[in-house]
């Protein structure tokens, strides 16, 4: 198997090959890169996939990460070999991606007017840290352990630099955590914390501490681990893998997410167009992204909000100039992300390039939800007997949106990501006071 992993810038024009081995992010030119294998992985692992669902004992087929190790194997190990797994994979224990798969809730379907059977929702709340960060961070991590890092490095407010402590401490490695200073209120960090991340505040916005993360990554032998990070992806992969294989890989007609940085949107499309490749599966599900209507970068640009263009793929040739007058305009006019929903609280989607390839590639689409609709999305998901952050309930209200636009038709059958679990006690709290919100169940005296 030796030499069958590589990565790739995605430009088709530029096209630059590393070795597996290679921490670079970006290419030389400033694309963003793929992890790519050579081999085609064979369908019969259909069947192997559904049998280490009796984990025999072994973390990596409990783990709903590594049980589909042959879909990620850029380790380029023997994927039987047990003794060989546990050198190379990260896990927390197993733990990883085990409490996945879609449900069926009633309630979020009768409040979507959709019927039960067509609408599964996959709660990703259930990972270790908390959101669906702990997929991408395994092998994220796995890679850093691959290359021999002491190091890892994110830019965070919030899922990932739990997920990234939480890893790192299990590992026995440094992590540090980059935030813009006194713009980050210190409870959105508290598991970072606990987990023993080393805070680093940085004078400026967001986008400033990622800069200085990637420099210190780049100069002090750090390694990346935010969703620019090509390993991130191959592991975000599983969320849909673990929707297919439970739908007996007959693929639905939409998969829905919450639109922040693109880096679900653009797994999801990558692991589509490898299975759709390898002949995994015959029909491509749509993705249909929902971004915030105060953070809505993704939305604005796909549906030609700005300068009357809608920004495409284009087959390799997006208009990327676009995207910058875009980002140069809310300077201009001081417009910054705002949304109740933080997860999801980005103006400059890192991904928005593999983003754009997703939707091309799926025939997606992109629209917006208010925060005091995901609110009632978060809420009816809770009536099920589930939890999830702010940021899901734009799933759930995302779905209800596009069926009475009649984009999305009454017998599609639609999975909806939860990506995180409830982090910020207080949204329940303060929806539930108010007799106005549709669910709302106000304490009585
Ligand atoms: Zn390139």
């Amino acid at each position: 198997m030796q030499g069958d992993a590589y990565l790739k810038c995605i430009d088709p024009q530029c096209g630059l090959e590393y070795p597996i081995e290679s921490t670079n992010v970006q290419c030389e030119e400033g694309h963003l890169l793929d992890v790519k294998y050579k081999n085609k992985p064979s369908t019969g692992l259909k069947e192997i996939f559904y049998k280490r669902r009796n984990s025999e004992g072994s973390i990596f087929n409990e783990s709903g990460v590594w049980r589909f190790r042959e879909l990620l194997n850029f380790c380029q190990i023997d994927t039987e070999n047990l003794e060989e797994c546990s050198k190379y994979l990260v896990s927390l224990d197993g733990a990883e991606g085990r409490q996945s798969k879609p449900y069926q809730m009633s309630k979020a379907a009768e409040f979507i007017e959709i019927s039960t059977k067509n609408l599964w929702l996959q709660p990703e709340g259930y990972n270790p840290s908390g959101s669906f960060k702990d997929n991408g961070m395994a092998t994220a991590v796995t890679h850093a352990k691959m290359v021999g890092a002491k190091k890892i490095v994110c830019a965070s407010t919030g899922n990932t630099s739990a997920s990234a402590g939480m890893f790192a401490a299990n590992e026995g490695i440094d992590c540090d955590v980059y935030i813009p200073a006194g713009q980050i209120a210190p409870g959105k960090l508290s598991q970072a914390y606990q987990f023993g991340a080393q805070i680093l505040e940085i004078d400026g916005n967001f986008d400033d501490a990622l800069k200085q993360s990637l420099e210190d990554a780049q100069n002090h032998e750090g390694y990346t681990v935010n969703s620019i990070n090509p390993f991130r992806i191959e592991g975000q992969k599983t969320i849909p893998f673990r929707a297919l294989e439970y739908l007996n890989w007959e693929s639905p007609d939409w998969i829905v997410y919450p639109g922040g940085a693109l880096g679900n949107t653009s797994s999801c499309g990558k692991a589509m167009m490898e299975l759709y490749e390898w002949g995994w599966i015959k029909k491509i599900p749509r993705i249909a992204v929902i971004n915030s209507e105060g953070a809505s970068t993704l939305s604005d640009l796909y549906n030609g909000k700005f300068e009357g263009e809608e920004l495409r793929w284009n087959k390799g040739n997006p208009n990327t100039e676009l995207i910058s007058r875009y980002y140069d305009h809310l300077d201009k006019e001081g417009i910054r992300p705002k949304t109740k929903a933080t997860a999801i609280q980005i103006g400059r989607p890192a991904n928005i390039l593999k983003g754009l390839r997703a939707l091309e590639f799926t025939n997606g689409i992109a629209t917006t939800v208010t925060d005091s609709e995901m609110l009632d999305g978060m809420s009816v998901v809770g009536l099920n007997g589930f939890d999830c952050e702010m940021a899901s309930g734009a799933s759930v209200v995302g779905i209800k949106k596009l069926i009475s636009e009649e984009i999305i038709k009454k017998d599609d059958v639609v999975v909806g990501i939860l990506t995180g679990r409830q982090k910020d006690a207080m949204l329940p709290v303060e929806y539930h006071q108010n007799p106005k919100n549709i669910f709302a169940k106000p304490p009585k005296n």
